[in-house]
């Protein structure tokens, strides 16, 4: 079989390796599709996270293969999808309900790749068997959606008030996608991306904005209707906003619009550190939320949109790999002003 390793800045290279063997709580999985997530992006181009040799791709999802011995519920020629975490369940975090959080989390890598191992493989926690109308390309979105839904589960926005999402790369798409399927009426989107601004109309945002064409507070302000609190006369009308750009100049845009005690969910990483003023968070009671990763709670939430539906991430995919093509992939989902979604199937 193959798989895909990383092997230096901007080189990803598809070499031979033994299939594994599962163990006795184990399964091997042959993979049908495996998107490319943005951490991969940044593994490729910036060596973020990543050594020479390692594989990459945690997006995955394919046929059962072979099952372990201890493995119930999941059998040869089932279709599944993966959540790549493991918790090990012992540790403080793990025991106060914040598992993401984990002081012992490993994670599944080698999506790209002909066939992937799935240590200790529990259905409905790390290993989920796909109504026959999910396809694997839908299914490979579990984990981003579980990211968002992590962020949402999180903020708990008011669904009936204008929600702002900054950066519609994978996880701004499938935000505003869980926002739509869960009834918000308004949901502005934010990105510098023609595409993505396109596909977010399609994810369900009700509005898209190019910061770079407009000054997007000014619009905002105009049409959602200026608020006011102590020693802020100039808000937005905005209950709840998810950052997922890491970009600096969104967030004094996101302190602004946001209405006094609303919310805010930080869901990207920033590549440099950036400055904010706390006063506008003291004064406005702004409730600010980091949100990483995702809990089986959060994952489980996310299958069940997909299963039923009520989400339909597939529509995100712009381009499509074979894994002996890998590199080129890469290449275009690292062009955001191309690509939203990169899938790759061996
Ligand atoms: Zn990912
Ligand atoms: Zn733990």
């Amino acid at each position: 079989m193959r798989i895909a390793t990383w092997e230096g800045i901007r080189s990803v290279e598809v070499s031979p390796i033994d299939a594994p063997t599962p163990g006795p709580t184990d399964l091997v999985l042959d993979v049908s599709a495996c998107g490319i997530c943005g951490s991969d992006v940044h593994s490729f181009a910036e060596g973020a996270w990543i050594a020479k040799g390692m594989p990459l791709g945690h997006e995955f999802a394919g046929v059962v293969r072979e099952v372990g011995a201890n493995v119930e519920g999941i059998s040869v020629g089932d279709r599944v999808t993966v959540n790549p975490a493991a918790y090990c369940g012992h540790c403080a975090r793990c025991l106060d309900g914040h598992e993401n959080l984990c002081e012992n989390m490993s994670g599944a890598a080698g999506g790209f790749s002909d066939r992937v191992l799935i240590p200790n493989a529990r259905r409905d926690v790390n290993v989920f068997v796909l109504p026959d109308e999910v396809s694997f390309e839908a299914a490979a979105f579990l984990e981003p959606l579980s990211v968002a839904m992590r962020a949402i589960n999180q903020l708990r926005p008011p669904l009936d008030e204008p929600i702002l999402v900054t950066g519609l790369g994978t996880i701004g798409q499938c935000v505003v996608q869980i926002l739509a399927a869960q009834g918000a009426s308004r949901i502005v989107a934010i990105d510098t991306s023609p595409i993505r601004r396109e596909g977010a109309l399609a994810s369900g945002a009700t509005e898209v904005l190019d910061p770079t064409s407009e000054d997007v507070v000014d619009v905002l302000l105009e049409k959602y209707g200026v608020t006011r609190s102590p020693y802020r006369d100039r808000s937005g009308a905005f209950g709840a906003a998810f950052e997922c750009a890491g970009a600096a100049p969104v967030f004094d845009q996101i302190f602004q619009l946001v209405r006094a005690a609303g919310s805010v969910s930080l869901v990207a990483l920033t590549a440099q550190p950036i400055t904010l003023d706390p006063n506008v968070v003291v004064q406005k009671e702004i409730r600010v939320v980091g949100s990483f990763a995702y809990s089986t709670e959060d994952v489980r939430g996310a299958f069940e949109l997909l299963a039923s539906k009520a989400v339909q991430p597939d529509r995100l995919i712009t381009h499509r790999f074979q894994l002996g093509d890998i590199q080129e992939a890469f290449e275009v989902q690292s062009r955001s002003n191309e690509s939203i979604k990169v899938m790759v199937s061996p």
